[in-house]
């Protein structure tokens, strides 16, 4: 069997049971827990078509608190003057429902809502927010989004960044039109950078924040207008993902000293870290870039302590710590699940001999086949290469036919797979040999777009947790990587935990279809995905767990190809209206009309009907 690392990246929130299927445990007991593949079958027995993604809103719930309980637990231990008040940064998932779960679930502990545009602080609006919670507004800032956060001032605790120095004089300019004295944050850039892919977000060349002049410019200003009493929150952020423990010690030694310094001159209250703590993608808990080599709790104590130290020293008071961790919140929460569809490069089920007349690299090539071993693989796949140019040259010359060239291909790849398999037991992990092993390996084609549901994976190369949902009991005998349905070479996962070029599988069944699962996709992947080949938004579907029994609280249909049709300003009506010049009967056009019709009601993705249907519960 193959665990295929789920746990390390599953940090608890996934397993595999005895049956072999992943199941999920929402709050990370066992005592509450579903099994995917009921889940996967309920849905396909109702008719509905993979893929499908799978949220479930537990797990925010248990991520918000885990985090809330990992600062308050710091605050105890170190015994820190102050509290903690969590904000989820709306960039990391817009979607309505899922701010909806973390504000619901986060009410009692005041979550709030870090926002970095006008369309997000709209959207936040509209929103039932706790009481006490805070609006932080981030980003670029033009007129209007510094009217609407102005005018909403008394309604919300909204909190003015100041994140680049210009926008000050914007900022005063409104607020003395519409007479209101807003509550202002001040975003320093720090000297420390993050780690990672999104390192450059911090450091002297970051976008965003002050630098120390700009600082003391700001706060000069803001006493003469009268404004400095208002200035209550010190902010900083040096990336998502910070892999590596030692820089976010950095930035915070970096950052409590200038809260501490600005404190003597201003009542700052809130000291807000930003975002930047890390989830570990491919569970190898190292400063790799798709991992962290630090917990939770190491990531809260260092903050708390630091802040402690420091105050202490420079004489002045805890303030409120804030953090906008929005992946950390998010990430466990959802994942992709997609059936094979088929296999490209699969040479399987021929099996070529030399017969009487044959060229004589044919026979060569099987000879090859036949006696290689462990002590001869590389000499016999090296023979292999020369006959199989020899009998491409002899073909180019027109000295044999299709079916010779046909036999010889064949028993080429079965020479290759055998020195694949033979350099696997030698150990041998020499560059010919991994470069062999890709050519060798399966094409596994999944209905799914990566470039909808995985963004990052194609953008910038990050590792997302995949495997099979079920079978994982049983050994998987076949490799290879997993190719999506868009037409275009990038829309491929060939990357894996572990540097792993391949994914070991599954020999696919005539009798049951397969599951796959792509894991962690709740921050970033739902909004960040694009319509690559008029490839949509996957049916979402939200599932409850309470103890052994599970329901779908749920259901989002995915794009359906007229609403992607629609978006990108095709006009379907006048499509179909114009369908009757060209159709020579009435029922022609209307079995014309009620095909393109079904159609375009369809999701956009692959119509796989399912192999198996029965279910658990028909059993
Ligand atoms: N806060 C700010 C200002 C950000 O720019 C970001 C994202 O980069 C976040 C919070 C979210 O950080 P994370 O992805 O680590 O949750």
């Amino acid at each position: 069997i193959a665990l295929y690392g789920i746990h390390g990246w599953g940090d608890g929130y996934f397993s595999i049971n005895e049956k072999g299927n992943v199941v999920v445990m929402p709050n990370k007991s066992s005592d509450s827990c579903v099994d995917v593949m009921d889940v996967i079958r309920r849905l396909e027995t109702s008719g509905e078509n993979l893929p499908v993604l799978l949220r479930f809103p537990q797990i925010i719930e248990h991520r918000i608190w885990e985090i809330y309980r990992a600062f308050t637990g710091s605050i105890s231990e170190f015994g820190y003057q102050g509290k903690y008040q969590p904000v989820f940064p709306m960039k990391v998932n817009q979607r309505k429902e899922v701010i909806e779960y973390i504000l619901n679930y986060g009410r009692e502990i005041n979550i709030g809502l870090e926002i970095g545009t006008k369309a997000e602080l709209l959207a936040a609006l509209t929103l039932d927010l706790p009481e006490d919670s805070l609006l932080i507004c981030n980003g670029y800032k033009d007129d209007d989004f510094l009217r609407l956060a102005l005018m909403f001032s008394d309604k919300h605790k909204i909190i003015i960044v100041v994140d680049l120095f210009e926008e000050i004089f914007d900022i005063l300019r409104l607020a003395r039109s519409m007479e209101v004295r807003p509550l202002l944050g001040m975003r320093v850039k720090l000297f420390s950078k993050g780690s990672g892919r999104w390192a450059e977000s911090g450091g002297e060349s970051a976008k965003f924040g002050l630098s120390t002049i700009e600082c003391l410019e700001l706060l000069k200003i803001l006493e003469e207008n009268g404004l400095l009493d208002r200035l209550r929150m010190i902010h900083f952020h040096i990336g998502s993902q910070i892999t590596d423990i030692h820089r976010i010690k950095h930035a915070m030694n970096e950052a409590a000293r200038i809260y501490a310094k600005v404190r003597k001159v201003a009542e700052i209250e809130y000291f807000n870290v930003g975002g930047g703590l890390s989830v570990d993608y491919d569970g190898s808990k190292s400063s790799g870039p798709s991992s962290a080599n630090y917990t939770l709790r190491e990531y809260s104590n260092d903050i708390v302590y630091t802040l402690q130290k420091i105050c202490e020293e420079e004489g002045v008071p805890c303030p409120t710590i804030v953090s906008e961790s929005g992946r950390a919140i998010a990430a466990y929460h959802s994942f992709l699940v997609f059936k094979i569809i088929g296999k490209k490069n699969s040479k399987d089920g021929f099996v070529a001999f030399p017969l009487e007349g044959d060229p004589i690299q044919i026979e060569d090539l099987y000879f090859a086949f036949k006696n290689i071993n462990l002590k001869n693989y590389k000499e016999y796949y090296h023979d292999a290469l020369h006959y199989r140019d020899e009998l491409l040259d002899s073909f180019n010359l027109g000295n044999i036919g299709l079916e010779e060239r046909a036999k010889g291909e064949m028993l080429f790849w079965m020479v290759c797979q055998k020195a694949v398999s033979l350099a696997r037991h030698a150990g041998d992990n020499s560059e010919e040999f991994r470069e062999l092993k890709k050519l060798v390996g399966q094409k596994y084609i999944g209905n799914f777009s990566l470039f909808q549901s995985v963004p990052d994976m194609w953008g910038v190369g990050q590792i997302f947790p995949i495997m099979p949902l079920h079978r994982l009991r049983e050994v998987p005998s076949e490799c290879g990587t997993i190719a999506d349905i868009t037409c275009d070479s990038d829309g491929e996962i060939k990357s894996f935990a572990g540097g792993k070029e391949a994914i070991e599988l599954h020999k696919l069944s005539r009798s049951e279809d397969y599951y796959m699962g792509i894991f962690l996709l709740g921050a970033y992947q739902d909004t960040l995905g694009d319509f690559h080949n008029l490839l949509g938004c996957v049916t979402e579907v939200h599932v409850l767990v309470e103890g052994r029994s599970w329901r779908i609280s749920r259901r989002i249909p995915g794009d359906t190809c007229e609403k992607l049709l629609k978006f990108f300003n095709y006009d379907t009506e006048a499509y179909l209206q114009r369908l009757g010049e060209r159709c020579a009967t009435e029922p022609q056009l209307e079995a014309v009309l009620e095909e393109v019709r079904r159609a375009l009601s369809t999701t956009t993705y692959f119509n796989s009907p399912c192999l198996a249907s029965e279910t658990d519960e028909d059993k």
